[in-house]
């Protein structure tokens, strides 16, 4: 099953609690607009360089569409326009004024020099520019992508419309970021999982943690759980895996990541296969790096009793079934993952205000967006007795439908 089969099996089941007609389903889940562009550039040698770029824009019922860019090799057309949809019903679960999209280059930043990316970046608004905008559609980071990237496409989109802080976030603080927007997506998950425990009478503190991925995502979900008193005990990146059944020292192995690129060989830890993180005999697993990594064949060997999903549709639907009928709680990505578009949100605001607000301000309305969208959830969940993927969809489903409705075509 395809990325975006999977995303609209999903929205069906919260359709059918809805009770939504034929009609109204075909609508949401029709995307608003898909932009496909050819992104060329001469790379440093001289020779002509030629990648595909995806812009898709899903819904915008609630508001100016938002969503990241990815620069990826696995980047596709049919990826792009599930995670495009799943902004969509982030944006409403955590109640912020926006609908969803999600760009994306099928390259590997890793293999261009910094001078080539920002020649890419900056073609790739070239043939965008006109369809994006702080009223319209607002990029943010993704896999792939930074800060830097965000700064060459504010300045790229300013030749052609001016100055506009608005028109992108996740940028550096320099040119109009916000604090805190960095740890936000990792602090969300932290906030996600404080509210999902507590409704059971437990506490983050109270669990092991496997994590997979040690990016913007993986690095601060560890940090901010570690600093909570939870213990990681095992994190994987794109090159290795380590584990230390004490609990890792997460401030030491990110200071050793940041100088090996690595965490395999992490002096206190033991270094075992990347493929095994998902399979570890811990409480909690965090999937916070790509997509589709819990699949049919392997959720069987999951061992964790809660997977909060870090990434974005780390776990297919055939392993969702699986998992949810193993009894794994699962506190879906449209919720678990919304607090980096949450202060993206934020930072929008400062920006269309011109004004800044300090890193605590930052933090304490992502904690009190993430309680609310939690307990706005739990209520779903109570009412159709459902679990808490199928619910965020539902409360989702129908704010969207309720502002495109309302608004009349
Ligand atoms: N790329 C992030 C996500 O998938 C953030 C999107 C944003 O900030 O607009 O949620």
């Amino acid at each position: 099953m395809t990325a975006t089969e999977a995303t609209n099996k999903y929205f069906h089941r919260a359709a059918d609690l809805l009770k939504l007609d034929e009609h109204q389903r075909h609508f949401l889940i029709t995307p608003y607009r898909e932009i496909k562009v050819e992104c060329s550039f001469i790379k440093d040698d001289g020779t002509l360089a030629t990648y595909v770029g995806f812009r898709i824009q899903h819904d915008n019922s609630r508001g100016p569409m938002k969503g990241g860019i990815r620069f990826h090799p696995q980047v596709d057309l049919d990826e792009v326009v599930a995670l495009a949809s799943l902004m969509t019903w982030k944006t409403a679960v955590v109640d912020l004024p926006y609908g969803g999209a999600k760009g994306g280059i099928a390259v590997d930043p890793k293999a261009l020099t910094p001078g080539e990316l920002q020649r890419l970046t900056r073609t790739f608004v070239q043939k965008i520019h006109d369809v994006i905008g702080p009223n319209t559609d607002v990029p943010a980071p993704d896999m792939g992508t930074n800060a830097q990237v965000m700064a060459w496409i504010l300045d790229e989109y300013a030749k052609f419309h001016g100055y506009t802080t608005g028109v992108v976030t996740g940028k550096p603080i320099e040119l109009g970021g916000s604090l805190g927007r960095d740890s936000a997506t990792g602090r969300g998950l932290l906030y996600a999982a404080e509210c999902l425990f507590a409704d059971g009478g437990r506490k983050v503190s109270d669990f092991t943690y496997a994590i997979q991925g040690f990016g913007n995502v993986g690095s601060w979900a560890a940090k901010l759980i570690h600093e909570a008193g939870g213990k990681v005990v095992a994190v994987s990146d794109v090159t290795g895996a380590t584990r230390n059944p004490a609990g890792l020292d997460v401030p030491a192995l990110a200071e050793y990541q940041a100088q090996s690129k690595s965490v395999s060989g992490f002096p206190g830890g033991t270094p075992f296969p990347a493929e095994e993180l998902l399979f570890q005999s811990v409480d909690v697993l965090v999937p916070a790096a790509l997509g589709g990594v819990l699949t049919e064949a392997n959720a069987g060997r999951v061992r964790a009793k809660y997977v909060l999903e870090g990434a974005n549709h780390p776990t297919d639907f055939e392993a969702d079934a699986i998992l949810t009928a193993m009894g794994v709680v699962m506190l879906p990505d449209i919720y678990a993952n919304a607090g980096g578009v949450t202060v993206s949100y934020f930072e929008w605001v400062q920006n269309v205000q011109a004004y800044r607000w300090d890193e605590e301000h930052v933090n304490r309305e992502l904690k009190k967006t993430m309680a609310k969208a939690f307990a706005d959830i739990k209520a779903v969940k109570v009412q159709h007795g459902c679990d808490w993927r199928t619910a965020a969809f539902t409360l989702a489903v129908a704010r969207v439908g309720k502002a495109a409705m309302m608004r009349g075509l």
